[in-house]
C-alpha cells in the first residue's frame, strides 16, 4: 500500500523568472500546507540573467525545505528538470514550471493515481489558454509523426512535463547517460505503470514564455533523432528509388528520341534531360546529407561524453 502522504519532490526550473517566483512559491506552498505533504522545493536555476536566483536564495534562506542550485550557464528545460531529478529525496517527484501555467491542483488526481499503483502519472493539457491554433496543430501533427516512426513510443501530442514519477522511475531515469535528452521521451521509454489526469494550462503569471520557437525546434529534432533511425532508411529508400526512376526514364527518352526517331515529337534535348537529373539527384543527396549530419552530430555529442550540466553552486 502507498502512503497517503507521501514525500513529495518539487523541481522548478527557472530561466528568468523574478516576476513569477515570489507569487509561485506562496501559491505552492499554501496549497501544500493545506494538505500537510511533506515536501522539498528544489529551484534549478537555468542561468538566469535577472533577479531569479537572488530570490530563490532569499525563498531558500527562509524555507528549510526549499533548496536549489543554480547551472553555470543556460542549459535549457531538459538539463534543468534532469538535475532536479538527481537531486530529489522524495518518494514522488513532480516537475512544475515556475510561471504558474500548471494548475496545482492537478496533483491531488496525481497523487490518487499514484496511491492507486501508478509509477508515472503524466498531465496531459486539454487546453493552452491564449495558445495559438496553429501551435497546437503542430504538435499535434508532430507527435502523429513520432508515434508512425516509433511504435514502441507511447505519445500524446498533448502530454506534458507535468508529470509525477514514483521514486523507482527516477532512480532508474538517473541512469540514463545521454546528452541530447528530451526527458519526457525518456520517461516514456522507461516504461512502467502510467496513467494520465488531464489539466487546463493557465495563463502565464508573469513574463513571456523564454522556451522559445528554435529551442523547440531543437527539442523536435532530438525527439525524432534519439528514437528512430527510420528518416535516415526512408531517405535512403527515396534515394534509390529516384535514382531508379530518372535511369528507367533516360533511357526511355534515349530510345525514343534515338532509336525510334522520336514519333512522340517530344524534341526533348540531352542538355535538358541531363540538367533535370542533375539537379533532381544533387537534391537528394543534399536531404541525405543533411540528415548524416544530424546523426553524426549526435553521435558527437554522445561521445564527447560531457557532463550533462555544471552546477555552480548549491545548497
Ligand atoms: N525554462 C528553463 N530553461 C529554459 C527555458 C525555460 O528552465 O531555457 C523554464 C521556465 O522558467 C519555466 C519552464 O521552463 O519554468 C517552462 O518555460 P516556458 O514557460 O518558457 O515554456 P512554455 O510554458 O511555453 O512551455
Ligand atoms: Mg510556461
Amino acid at each position: 500500500m502507498r502512503s497517503k502522504k507521501p514525500h513529495l519532490s518539487l523541481v522548478i526550473p527557472v530561466f528568468n523568472e523574478e516576476g513569477n517566483l515570489a507569487w509561485h512559491y506562496d501559491q505552492i506552498t499554501s496549497f501544500l500546507e493545506k494538505r500537510q505533504y511533506p515536501y522539498e522545493l528544489l529551484y534549478v536555476d537555468d542561468g538566469s540573467s535577472d533577479n531569479s536566483l537572488e530570490i530563490i536564495k532569499s525563498i531558500c534562506q527562509k524555507d528549510s525545505n526549499a533548496h536549489y542550485l543554480s547551472f553555470s550557464r543556460n542549459f535549457g528545460k531538459e538539463a534543468a528538470l534532469t538535475a532536479g531529478l538527481h537531486k530529489a529525496k522524495g518518494d514522488v517527484v513532480v516537475g512544475i514550471d515556475a510561471d504558474g501555467q500548471y494548475p496545482l491542483e492537478t496533483l491531488d488526481d496525481m497523487l490518487r493515481e499514484w496511491r492507486s499503483g501508478s509509477d508515472i502519472v503524466i498531465g496531459v493539457r486539454t487546453r493552452n489558454k491564449g495558445e495559438e491554433v496553429v501551435s497546437r496543430l503542430g504538435s499535434k501533427a508532430f507527435y502523429l509523426f513520432l508515434k508512425m516512426l516509433d511504435s514502441n513510443q507511447e505519445v500524446i501530442s498533448a502530454a506534458t512535463d507535468f508529470r509525477l514519477l514514483d521514486r523507482r522511475v527516477v532512480d532508474e531515469f538517473n541512469k540514463l547517460t545521454e546528452r541530447n535528452r528530451v526527458t519526457r521521451n525518456l520517461i516514456d521509454w522507461l516504461g512502467y505503470k502510467r496513467a494520465y489526469v488531464e489539466f487546463e494550462a493557465l495563463e502565464r503569471h508573469s513574463g513571456n514564455a523564454t522556451y522559445t520557437f528554435n529551442k523547440r525546434v531543437k527539442l523536435a529534432l532530438d525527439g525524432i533523432i534519439k528514437h528512430s533511425t527510420k528518416p535516415l532508411k526512408f531517405i535512403g529508400g527515396v534515394g534509390m528509388l529516384v535514382s531508379f526512376l530518372s535511369v528507367t526514364a533516360a533511357i526511355l527518352l534515349i530510345i525514343e528520341k534515338y532509336a525510334l526517331g522520336d514519333p512522340f515529337n517530344l524534341a526533348i534535348t540531352g542538355t535538358a534531360i541531363l540538367a533535370l537529373l542533375l539537379s533532381f539527384l544533387i537534391g537528394i543527396v543534399l536531404v541525405c546529407q543533411g540528415l548524416l549530419a544530424l546523426y553524426l552530430e549526435n553521435v558527437y555529442h554522445e561521445t564527447q561524453n560531457r557532463p550533462l550540466y555544471i552546477v555552480r553552486e548549491e545548497e
